[in-house]
């Protein structure tokens, strides 16, 4: 998206805490070596991201050897706030096009790994031909129709009539537009697989074109350098055009060759991939949805009073945007780190890979979530499902039950339950 300050206040140093771990819990913690990490020589404050990674991972063998026991000092670091309303908070740009709201690691720093750009067009608006270098597209449609237009390396391209509930995926870089079709406006959420997409990623055809030579763009275009001089000398970003007619017309060239891979899926006609006795889930994974190579999305509804049961991903951040309804989030961050936070209408909830979290709906309507995970394969755990895979002795063990009472405990696991008692 476009930068309303083209020198990039946004700077990459700028993003929030990376992960809750500070250097100084890890110089503080209990000696690396005992953990049969070789830290001899290594400068932490300069170490390659596959050596941090690795750091990274080690640490929470760090935290949890140093810290064994609730209560302990270590305790007091508190989660991240991991909501975010874009609608209200959103950087915005707004134009006689169209209008965007953006969620990028700029304005939502705990979202390293995807942003989220809410889209309006007018009739006739157009977001114009351009390619992200360093983040693939996914977006939902919420209100009106669309059509895309798409390009692949392989010189094949594709043109998509989008309505209400109906999905696309974009891969990084691949040359797109987008446009406003019929009478009324459109809306859609826009979701990238990284949270840095916008300061160093959209690349627009009038912003390069507007900073060309006219005689390299003579010979590239085929025009007198005179027929030139009045194109845009800075990116239009979204702009005005006529309302595209019904059916997609011929490219310039019309021989270009389609597309074999679809980019569009209608996610909101397919059946629910589970039914809950409170809600349901539709999960598009790159199994449903070949093109989508790094994302999941999914479609969750939780009944009025229901919860969506405590689980974990171990394999994906999570994203979720809140196209209707109230509820609460709840993230458990280990170390005795839990946070509660309420969301509605317009906003953005983040739970990174690994971290425990349960769903509430507080409000009197259907809570309705559109969730976006950073891979391609989807993966969940319930807190039900591994406690019914102990022994039930184990589980009575830890929490001082009797064996009566874990009996009690759900046999199959629901998902999204209403009450249980
Ligand atoms: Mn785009
Ligand atoms: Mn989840």
């Amino acid at each position: 998206m476009k930068s309303p300050d083209p020198n990039g206040s946004n700077a990459p140093d700028q993003q929030g805490k990376p992960s809750g771990f500070s250097r100084r819990q890890l110089l503080a913690g209990t000696p690396l070596a005992a953990f049969g990490v070789a830290v001899s020589g290594l400068n932490l404050g300069n170490v390659t991201s596959s050596v941090a990674a690795e750091l990274t991972e080690k640490k929470n063998s760090v935290e949890t050897a140093a810290d064994p026991s609730p209560g302990s000092e270590a305790k007091k670091e508190q989660l991240d706030d991991f909501m975010f309303d874009i609608e209200k908070d959103g950087k915005g740009w707004t134009g006689p096009g169209g209008s965007a709201k953006e969620a990028s690691v700029a304005e939502f720093p705990l979202s390293q790994s995807i942003a989220g750009v809410s889209m309006r067009l007018n009739p006739g608006g157009f977001r114009e031909l351009h390619w992200h270098a360093i983040a693939a597209e996914w977006a939902y449609v919420l209100e009106g129709h669309v059509r895309t237009t798409v390009i692949s390396p392989d010189g094949q391209a594709e043109t998509d009539d989008f309505q209400v509930g109906d999905i696309w995926y974009f891969p990084k870089g691949h040359g797109h537009a987008l446009e406003c079709l019929g009478n009324q406006p459109c809306h859609f959420l826009l979701g990238f697989d990284s949270g840095h997409f916008s300061e160093f990623g959209t690349f627009s055809v009038t912003d390069w074109l507007g900073h060309t030579d006219l005689g390299i763009l003579s010979r590239a275009l085929n025009l007198p350098a005179a027929a030139l001089v009045n194109i845009p000398k800075k990116e239009v970003y979204i702009g005005t055009g006529h309302v595209p007619p019904k059916d997609a017309p011929d490219n310039l060239n019309p021989a270009v060759p389609p597309s074999q891979s679809s980019h569009k899926f209608r996610m909101e006609t397919m059946p629910p991939t589970h039914e809950f006795s409170g809600g349901f889930i539709k999960v598009v994974s790159s199994k449903e949805f070949p093109i989508q190579r790094t994302l999941t999305a999914a479609r969750m509804d939780i009944e009025s009073g229901g919860l969506r049961e405590m689980h974990w991903h171990p394999n994906a951040d999570e994203w979720q945007f809140v196209m209707g309804g109230e509820g609460k989030v709840t993230i458990f961050g280990s170390h005795g780190r839990v946070k509660t936070m309420a969301y509605g209408p317009g906003m953005i909830s983040f739970v990174k890979q690994g971290y425990g979290h349960f769903v509430e709906n507080t409000g009197a309507e259907t809570l309705r979530l559109l969730i976006l995970f950073n891979a391609p394969t989807y993966e969940e755990i319930l807190l039900t499902s591994w406690l019914a895979a102990n022994p039930a002795q184990l589980v009575a063990d830890h929490f001082g039950l009797t064996l009566d009472q874990v009996n009690e405990f759900p046999k199959d696991s629901d998902g999204i339950i209403t009450s249980r008692i």
